[in-house]
C-alpha cells in the first residue's frame, strides 16, 4: 500500500469534560494518532495519551477564534489525511451534536479520505448527570430536545419550532445558549410554557470548575446576570430540574471546588491526586522533585548481583521498591533471586507495592518511619547479619546506624536521586500567585524544601499566606516550620490515605 492511502481521521468525541468520560475506542484512536486536531472543549489532559511524537494541534487557533476558520479546519483534516497520516479531530462532546462534525466529515468524503466517527458523551448528557439532573423520568417526562441556543442569533428566522418545544413536558437543553439566555427563556413563555418551570444552567459540567446555578424560566436570566455566569454552559428547562435537590452528587462531595496542590515527584503525584480528586478537589499538580539515577550504578549493581548473600532487604518506600526491582530487571535477574533473603518493608503501602513483584515482606513496620523499622529489629537478633538497604541519596542515616549499633552489617547503596526539577509548572506558579489555592501539600521534606529553593523562601511564605498547609507527619512538620511555615494539617498516621482525610476534616470545619 502507498503510504498516501493510509491516511485516516477519526472523529473521536472527547466527552464534556472530565477526560474519564471519553470511550475505549476513543482512547485507541488517541493512542495511534500521528497528529490530533483539538478543540477547546476537549480536555487537552487527553492528549497525554497520544504518543509523544505526534503533531497537536489547537484547532481554535487555526482560524483565529473559536469556531470561526472551520474551512481552514477541514482543509487541514484533508491535508494532514491525505499526507497518510493517522489522524485524530478530537472534539468535544459527540462530533455530530453541534460539533461540525457532519461538514468535517463531508469535506473528507468529497476529497476521499477515509474516515471513521467515535461518538462522546454529549454536554446536556453529562453535565445532566453531573449536576443531578435525569434529562428524563417516568414521572416526569419521556422526552427530551437538544436545542442550539444561538440558532437565528444572524437570521430572521429561526429554525426551531418554538412552538412545540414550549407544549407538553418535554425536557429542553439549549447549548450555546448563554448571551441568548433571556431571549430564550422569554421565547418559550411567549409560546406557552409556564414561567415557573425550573431551569438550571450547568457550566463546565463535569470537570471541577462545574459551577450550577438554578431558578425558572421567569427569573434565571436576572439571576445568570447578577452572578455574572459565563459560557460555556448547558441550559436544562423541566421539572426534571427539581430532581437535583435530591440527587446532586457531583458538587456535594467534601472537597468539590476546594484547589489543591501536589508538590510530590510527577511519578508519584497521579495516586495522591487521585484520592483528593474522588472526594472532589481540584489538584494542582506542581512537582517540586525529580527522581533520577544514582551517579553510579556500581554500588547497587554489585550488592544486586551478590544478593544472595545478604539475609534481610528493607525497602523504605514505593520509590525504593520500583527502582530495587527495575535495577533487578536491568541486570537480567528477577525476584527469584531475592529466594533466600528476608524483606523489610515500611508500612503496610510499601509492602503491598512489594507485594505487586511477587513477594510478600516478611516484616511490615506498623508506622511509616524509620524509627518504626528500627524498633522491629531491635526485638530481633540480628548481631553479624547482612542487610541490603537500597536507597535515596538524601535519606537518613538512621537505619543504617541504629542497625548498625544492633551488631548488623548495612550496605546502604544509593537508588535514586531526588533533584530539583528544571521549573516549575508555569500554571501551578500562577495558580499560587493568583492567591487561588486552598491548600498544599507536602509528603516529604525535600517537597517544601525545594519549593523553597526554586521560589525563594520569602516568595514562597508570601504566597502561602493564607494557603492551609498539609504535612504528612512530623519530619515534614518540622521542614516546614524551619522555613517559617505554620502546618495547619498533620494526620495521627504518615499515610496518604490518612493525609487526605485530615485535609477534609480541616477544609470542611
Ligand atoms: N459537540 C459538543 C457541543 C459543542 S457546542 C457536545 O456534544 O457536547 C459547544 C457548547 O456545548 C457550549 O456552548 C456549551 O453549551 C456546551 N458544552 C460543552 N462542554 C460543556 C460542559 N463541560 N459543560 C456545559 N456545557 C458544555
Amino acid at each position: 500500500m502507498k503510504s498516501e492511502t493510509r491516511g485516516i481521521v477519526y472523529l473521536v468525541g472527547s466527552g464534556p469534560g472530565d477526560p474519564g468520560l471519553i470511550t475505549l475506542r476513543g482512547m485507541e484512536c488517541l493512542r495511534q494518532a500521528e497528529v490530533v486536531v483539538y478543540d477547546y472543549l476537549a480536555n487537552e489532559l487527553l492528549l497525554n495519551h497520544a504518543p509523544e511524537s505526534a503533531e497537536r494541534i489547537y484547532a481554535g487557533k487555526i482560524g483565529g477564534r473559536h469556531n470561526q476558520g472551520q474551512d481552514e479546519i477541514n482543509a487541514l483534516l484533508v491535508r494532514k489525511g491525505s499526507e497518510g497520516k493517522i489522524v485524530v479531530r478530537l472534539k468535544g462532546g459527540d462530533p455530530f451534536v453541534f460539533g461540525r462534525g457532519g461538514e468535517e466529515c463531508e469535506a473528507l468524503r468529497e476529497a476521499g479520505i477515509p474516515f471513521q466517527v467515535v461518538p462522546g458523551v454529549t454536554a446536556a448528557v453529562g453535565a445532566a448527570a453531573y449536576a443531578g439532573i435525569p434529562l428524563t423520568h417516568r414521572e416526569y417526562t419521556a422526552s427530551v430536545t437538544l436545542v442550539a441556543g444561538q440558532e437565528g442569533k444572524d437570521k430572521d428566522e429561526s429554525n426551531i419550532d418554538w412552538e412545540r418545544l414550549s407544549h407538553g413536558n418535554g425536557t429542553v437543553v439549549f447549548y450555546m445558549g448563554v448571551t441568548t439566555l433571556r431571549r430564550n427563556m422569554e421565547r418559550l413563555i411567549q409560546h406557552g410554557k409556564s414561567a415557573d418551570t425550573p431551569v438550571a444552567l450547568v457550566r463546565w459540567g463535569t470537570t471541577p470548575k462545574q459551577q450550577v446555578l438554578t431558578g425558572t424560566l421567569a427569573d434565571i436570566a436576572d439571576r445568570a446576570e447578577k452572578s455574572a455566569f459565563k459560557p460555556p454552559a448547558v441550559t436544562v428547562v423541566g421539572d426534571v430540574v427539581r430532581l437535583r435537590d435530591k440527587l446532586a452528587w457531583f458538587d456535594g462531595r467534601p472537597l468539590f471546588g476546594k484547589r489543591i496542590m501536589v508538590t510530590r515527584a510527577a511519578v508519584q503525584a497521579g495516586e495522591f491526586a487521585g484520592m483528593l480528586a474522588q472526594r472532589g478537589a481540584a489538584v494542582i499538580e506542581c512537582p517540586t522533585i525529580r527522581l533520577v539515577e544514582p551517579e553510579q550504578w556500581q554500588p547497587l549493581d554489585a550488592a544486586l548481583r551478590d544478593i544472595s548473600g545478604y539475609d534481610w532487604i528493607v525497602l523504605t518506600s514505593a520509590n525504593a521498591v520500583r527502582c530495587f526491582f527495575r535495577r533487578l530487571d536491568a541486570l537480567g535477574l528477577d525476584a527469584r533471586s531475592l529466594a533466600g533473603c528476608r524483606v523489610c518493608a515500611v508500612g503496610p503501602k510499601t509492602a503491598a507495592k512489594i507485594r505487586n513483584f511477587g513477594i510478600n515482606a516478611d516484616l511490615v513496620s506498623s508506622d511509616y518511619k524509620a524509627e518504626g523499622v528500627v524498633a522491629e529489629f531491635a526485638k530481633l537478633d540480628i548481631r553479624g547479619k547482612k542487610i541490603l538497604y537500597p536507597c535515596a541519596d538524601r535519606a537518613r542515616d538512621l537505619i543504617p546506624r541504629e542497625l548498625g549499633t544492633m551488631g548488623a552489617q548495612v550496605d546502604a547503596p544509593i537508588a535514586y536521586r531526588t533533584v530539583l526539577p528544571d521549573r516549575l509548572p508555569p500554571e501551578a506558579v500562577f495558580a499560587l500567585e493568583k492567591r487561588s489555592v486552598d491548600c498544599i501539600t507536602f509528603t516529604s521534606s525535600s517537597t517544601v524544601q525545594n519549593l523553597a529553593s526554586m521560589l525563594g523562601e520569602d516568595r514562597m511564605l508570601d504566597m502561602l499566606k493564607g494557603v492551609a498547609i498539609a504535612s504528612i507527619g512530623p519530619i515534614t512538620t518540622r521542614s516546614c516550620r524551619a522555613l517559617g511555615l505554620k502546618v495547619d494539617i498533620e494526620p495521627a498516621e504518615y499515610t496518604l490515605d490518612a493525609l487526605t482525610d485530615a485535609i477534609e476534616a480541616f477544609l470542611t470545619a
